[in-house]
């Protein structure tokens, strides 16, 4: 794209930039926050800042995370907006989308979503919009996040985790979807039956494999399954969050053929962590679903491949440290969920690049792919008019994962002391510099016509 770029605030060349058509070298020019040309490497034109990248760097897109848990207000101990959006800019995300639910009160009317609001205004490092929460008892209150901005709506189909986001059934699922329908709504969907956990053993104490026994792939076929039918029945579309059992993906795919409205993602814990190396009591691997074997790893890879799965995303759900009962190690007892929002670039590259799969993939996967699924036209690419959100990625230097050195707010991740290939260099947002110090993120709504 060559056009006359006007005057340039801001300049990047680099032998390696991820553009929407696969990696090139290019000049990419930004003015006001926006990217305004994208050029041959050499072509001639100034800026105010120019910033040559090194020959180990390449020029990425700001990676968009739809899946991260906030927790704040109500469980701000757990995680907030400074610490959660520190961590996202030190990883390379320049856009989030908070999920619902672990903050108090949950984003399930629009009292609830200013209450969220406030209370991140000020706060944020990189952009942040919110997810609403579809739970029993709040279909009137739908149609009202939707117009105040909303991206989508969440709902469980088996028990949260926490008391206040209860989970729907398969007739309140069905209302919701007929209730979104006419206004063209997202529903993102936990999909786990609780009729299948509840026919299986509870976990109690450390072994992993028991944990895993607990929430079968069976739970997550018949979910998905489910939901396939409601879709049919209402004609809305819906979105299958952090998928972990490769076996549903042929479920997916078939409705997809039949032009059912239906996207899926899975979660770094899942393409990079498995079952075989969970020591006993290893709480801090502890997310629901759960991670599986390897041989289900591998298949979860060929689904992305395949494009069966869309999207990867990071399912960040910290907690304290006390939460994930470390100390006793049992599996029945701790939280479940993963905090990784600083590692998902690096651990997924880590995997990819073994596989031989190229850095502008895994770049589609996080970034563009997460960003289309939750309209917004303006992140997830390096093109004329997209917002200058970026990241210098170091794709061939390694390091080892401190804990207590990354910046989500509670230093417990199943990630601590693992070697991972891959370092983010530097973080922009609207072409500024993030430097940890001014949170300059905006608060994003969902994007309507003419936005
Ligand atoms: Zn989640």
């Amino acid at each position: 794209m060559l056009r006359d770029p006007g005057r340039l605030d801001l300049l990047f060349r680099a032998a390696r930039v991820v553009t929407p058509d696969g990696e090139r070298p290019a000049a990419v020019g930004v003015h006001d926050g926006r990217i305004v040309a994208v050029t041959p490497v050499d072509a001639d034109l100034v800026a105010d800042r120019t910033v040559e990248l090194a020959d180990d760097e390449v020029l990425l897109p700001g990676l968009v995370d739809t899946h991260v848990h906030i927790n704040e207000p109500g469980r701000t101990e757990w995680e907030g907006f400074a610490t959660a959006t520190r961590a996202a800019a030190a990883g390379g995300v320049t856009t989030v989308i908070d999920m619902p639910l672990n903050s108090i009160p949950p984003t399930t009317d629009v009292a609830a979503l200013e209450v969220k609001r406030a209370a991140a205004r000020d706060a944020v490092h990189v952009d942040v919009g919110f997810w609403g929460g579809a739970v029993p008892g709040n279909l009137g209150e739908l149609a009202a996040l939707h117009a105040a901005g909303v991206f989508g709506f969440k709902c469980f189909l088996a028990p949260s985790g926490v008391d206040e986001f209860p989970h729907l059934s398969t007739e309140q699922l069905g209302a919701a979807l007929a209730e979104l329908k006419p206004l063209d709504a997202l529903m993102i969907v936990h999909a786990e039956d609780c009729d299948v956990l509840d026919e299986t053993a509870p976990p109690a104490g450390d072994s992993y494999a028991d944990f895993l026994a607990s929430r079968p792939a069976t739970a997550e076929v018949t979910a998905i399954t489910n939901l396939v039918d409601q879709l049919r029945r209402t004609g809305a579309r819906a979105h299958v969050l952090h998928l972990s059992a490769a076996v549903a993906l042929p479920v997916l795919t078939a409705a997809r053929k039949d032009g059912v409205p239906i996207s899926a993602e899975t979660c770094p814990d899942y393409l990079t962590l498995s079952a075989e190396v969970v020591p006993a009591g290893a709480t801090q691997f502890k997310c629901c679903p759960p991670i599986r074997d390897e041989a289900n790893q591998d298949r979860l890879w060929a689904g992305l491949q395949s494009g069966a799965i869309d999207c990867v995303v990071s399912d960040h759900s910290p907690c304290t440290a006390d939460l994930k009962c470390l100390d006793s190690g049992d599996f029945g007892d701790a939280w479940g969920g993963i905090a990784s929002l600083q590692l998902g670039l690096p651990a997924v590259w880590t995997q990819a690049q073994r596989r031989g799969i190229e850095l502008s993939e895994v770049v589609r996967w996080m970034s563009s792919a997460p960003a289309r699924i939750a309209g917004l036209s303006r992140k997830g690419s390096i093109a004329v008019g997209a917002d200058a959100d970026l990241c210098v990625f170091a794709p061939d230097d390694s390091w080892v994962v401190d804990a207590a050195r990354l910046e989500h707010r509670n230093p417990v991740t199943p990630y601590d002391g693992i070697a991972l290939r891959g370092v983010v260099r530097s973080t922009w947002l609207h072409g500024a510099e993030l430097t940890g110090d001014a949170p300059n993120g905006r608060l994003l709504s969902r994007e309507t016509d003419g936005a």
